[in-house]
């Protein structure tokens, strides 16, 4: 679980701060999880709905679509000389993701030579 997304008011104490399941925080959640309490903050029925879950599967298949848009652009504009950094800023991708389509590239060329 990471820190950096989704903030949420935790169910708990009313405290804003990162996502964790059962609608607490992460201190909220690992404490509760230390002291053998989670079954007191039930998981979210709603996510269990087949609406919800076609729903977050289409969000998926939409952001695959998009991301392997954004590596085919990405490869596109590193093949006409673009360097990596102006290629990831004309994208509005971070440094990191373009590092990844940089790997994925070398490993495509590599499968391909061998
Ligand atoms: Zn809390």
């Amino acid at each position: 679980m990471s820190d950096s997304g989704r903030r949420i008011v935790c169910v708990c104490c009313g405290v804003e701060g990162p996502a964790w399941p059962r609608r607490l925080r992460r201190a909220c959640y690992l404490r509760h999880r230390y002291n053998g309490r989670l079954d007191a903050f039930p998981l979210d029925k709603a996510k269990s709905l087949p609406a919800y879950r076609a729903g977050a599967d289409r969000a998926r298949e939409a952001y695959s679509r998009l991301a392997a848009e954004r590596a085919e652009e990405y490869a596109f504009l590193r093949s006409c000389g673009e360097s990596a950094e102006n290629a990831a800023k004309r994208l509005g991708i971070s440094s990191t993701t373009a590092w990844r389509y940089e790997r994925a590239m070398t490993t495509q060329q590599s499968e391909m030579a061998s």
